[in-house]
């Protein structure tokens, strides 16, 4: 066959349907794109005055929108441009050949025009069966021109010899499924969504009184736009107080914002904006999305997911740019390059508005740091751009309020709380009320102690040590205050590695049994001075077990091991002693035997082990044989004194109130457990 070429044919028959179900899946936003091209039709007759090009009269520019629910008609009304039929031919009946395209080409920096697809006028169809375009042309000498379109490629246009204003009324005859827009508290509503910003006066319906018992119309025109919103105005003609009721105007009945950024960039796109740090409560979740979308001046969307960074969905305000595009999908959007530029650009303009309050209002950025502190780590642990500007100005807290970099923090400690790895540690609460022994022991040791109370701040802690190698962060009840920081200081301890291995067991037999936890006795040579027992977690298990909780899937491992504590018995302390010289009291004459026969057993076999040890190759059966059984009689001895330990232990409410007092201090002696806490102190008092 020869090549062939040609025109694939489109029949316009079937566009109508396509435009009814499909253009937009919204049909609401008809109402924005009518009034959109009024707008551009006023602009354009603006911009046509302020070149020369037109040297009558502008008159009066107000849009007018009417609705009569009965005939189900709506009305759009311009004194714009207005379209001759040559224009009417061209724009209208050549669907996506737009006006405003070619209009922007030649009047370059005139921007301000919405419409820029060709496609928005035909919207009307998806809630019209018929829509009529009366128009007069605002050059000399131009007719009026009527349009009406019935939804089928038919159309009929005439030129009448009726004056008309100059510009143009759009008329639909609403569609008997739509017709709530023809009603006027939905139009109104409508109008105030997505008009409420535009640059022209937008009339509809008359200002309301109240008059002998009812709502009247005056004569007043009723306006529902603000031609000059805050954002398109410049900065230095504004104060705290126009952004403070821009605010409330957007979002009434909130608590003021605790920052505004105002945004205004011509390269490389345009936007313009103010966004607002709200003050966020407990429930972050539900800040968030409330940015609100313009483009040029006309409401697009208000859900910026996808546009900016997630952790700046959290702010709150207005984004303008007619370079986001207006009539795609969400998924378009978010691989749009303009899209990405625009985001990196707020991401910037964010972490530099933030640095400029705390170069030049430390005190202010303190004030509100608790407020702003979430938001900022969000953007730190989730935005590595934010995070390089922000690691500057972010801020910890130590227990007694005051604030610091993170510089700053590590020249305050680095002296003092430098271990011997020559890591700098930081300790902090995550509660200082429920740890205050903890921090208070810390304290006393002349150590910092942070306040990380926060929902972020457990990944704030790992960003920090992730960044910097040096730095760890060490829970106060992480271990007994000597050993949070290791310097290798050694203290000695008045017990005795045997009298260890004898208080071990009455310990054991009083620790609380929970399947869900477990505790294992260890001794410190802590000071005197400090707790006869302290309870602690250890930092690595206790993240681990956070992080299961939070869904951390490759953590789900820990969730299952039961919660595990350290109970720290201060080897120095009077009372511990104490409770070792009353088992030994207890026990009697039966300790020392079995103690006596552990230590005869203990030096024979060390004797044999001993011999052995230099010729391995010369060991006999009998030398083995010699070796397991003394190994044996040596376990069954240490059981056999074990469990009469444990059972001396059981009854003794020394070591059970030294237990108690620990879990007390804690917050983890409860239920049942502190009433006989309660009973027993009461006993011991009455003594
Ligand atoms: P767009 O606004 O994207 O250009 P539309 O389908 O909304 O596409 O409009 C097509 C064209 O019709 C406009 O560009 C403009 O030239 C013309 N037009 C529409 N409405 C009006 C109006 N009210 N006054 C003058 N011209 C209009
Ligand atoms: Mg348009």
């Amino acid at each position: 066959m020869d090549t062939q070429s040609g025109k694939i044919g489109v029949t316009t028959e079937n566009i109508f349907p396509i435009i009814k179900k499909f253009l937009y899946s919204d049909h609401e936003i008809f109402l924005r794109e009518l009034v959109s091209n009024a707008v551009d039709a006023t602009q354009k007759m603006k911009t046509l005055a302020s070149v020369g090009e037109y040297k009558g009269e502008l008159g009066d520019l107000t849009i007018r929108v009417s609705a009569e629910p009965e005939k189900r008609i709506l009305k759009i009304t311009d004194r714009g441009v207005g379209m001759t039929a040559e224009e009417v031919e061209k724009y209208i009946n050549q669907i996506a050949f737009s006006g405003a395209e070619e209009f922007m080409q030649k009047y370059r920096n005139q921007t301000g025009i919405i419409g820029h697809f060709g496609l928005g006028f035909y919207s009307a169809f998806m809630v019209a069966d018929k829509v009529e375009i009366v128009t007069r042309s605002y050059r000399e000498g131009a007719k009026t021109v009527r349009w009406t379109c019935e939804g089928t490629p038919e159309y009929t246009m005439t030129e009448l010899d009726e004056e008309h204003d100059r510009g143009t009324d759009i008329i639909l005859y609403i569609a008997e499924d739509s017709k709530e827009f023809a009603e006027k508290e939905r139009v109104l509503s409508l109008l105030r969504k997505y008009c409420r910003f535009l640059p022209i006066p937008i009339a509809f319906g008359k200002e309301q009184e109240w008059k002998d018992g009812k709502y009247v119309d005056t004569d007043k025109d009723r306006i529902i736009n603000d031609t000059n919103p805050i954002w398109v105005r410049k900065p230095a003609d504004l104060t705290e107080a126009d952004y403070e009721k821009f605010y409330e105007e957007l979002y009434p009945m909130t608590d003021k914002p605790l920052f505004h950024i105002h945004l205004n960039i011509d390269y490389p796109f345009h936007l313009t904006g103010v966004l607002y740090f709200p003050k966020i409560r407990n429930n972050f979740e539900i800040q968030k999305n409330k940015i609100q979308l313009y483009s040029n001046q006309v409401f697009v969307s208000d859900s910026v997911e996808g546009i900016v960074p997630e952790f700046l969905t959290l702010l709150h305000g207005v984004i303008d740019s007619p370079d986001i595009p207006l009539n795609v999908s969400r998924s378009y959007l978010q691989s749009d390059s303009n899209v990405k530029k625009i985001s990196g650009y707020i991401t910037r303009k964010v972490a530099d508005r933030l640095q400029e309050i705390f170069s030049n209002d430390r005190e202010e950025f303190e004030r509100k740091w608790d407020d702003l502190k979430i938001f900022i780590q969000y953007g730190i642990v989730t935005d590595e751009k934010f995070a390089e500007k922000a690691a500057d100005f972010v801020l910890v807290k130590n227990t007694e309020d005051k604030y610091f970099t993170l510089g700053e923090y590590e020249n305050l400690v680095k002296g003092n709380q430098t271990d011997k790895n020559n890591n700098i540690v930081c300790l902090y609460t995550n509660d200082p009320q429920e740890q205050y022994g903890f921090v208070d022991a810390a304290r006393s040791k002349g150590y910092d102690v942070l306040v990380m109370d926060g929902q972020l701040d457990a990944h704030f802690i790992g960003w920090c040590e992730n960044r910097n190698s040096n730095m760890r962060f060490v829970r106060v009840d992480s271990d007994v205050v000597d050993k949070l920081i290791d310097k290798q200081e050694n203290r000695s301890m008045t017990l005795s590695s045997i009298q260890q291995d004898v208080l071990r067991p009455v310990f054991e037999a009083q620790l609380p049994s929970n399947d869900k936890v477990s505790y294992a006795v260890s001794f410190e040579p802590m000071d005197e001075n400090q707790q006869p027992v302290v309870i602690t977690r250890n930092e690595y298990m206790r993240r681990m077990k956070d992080m299961s909780a939070m869904g951390g899937g490759m953590y789900s491992f820990y969730g299952q091991l039961p919660d595990s504590y350290n109970v720290v018995v201060n080897g120095n302390h009077p009372l511990v002693i104490e409770a070792l010289d009353q088992v030994k009291e207890k026990m009697g004459e039966q300790l020392d035997l079995l103690n006596g026969k552990l230590d005869s057993i203990g030096s024979e076999k060390r004797m044999i082990d001993d011999k052995l040890k230099d010729k391995p190759e010369e060991i006999s059966e009998d030398d083995k044989k010699l070796q397991t059984d003394l190994d044996n009689k040596y376990e069954s001895i240490l059981t056999d004194r074990n469990t009469q330990l444990k059972e001396a232990g059981k009854g003794n409410k020394l070591v059970k109130q030294l237990i108690d007092l620990a879990l007390l201090s804690n917050g983890m002696l409860k239920g049942e457990d502190l009433t006989r806490f309660i009973r027993r102190s009461v006993e011991l008092i009455e003594k």
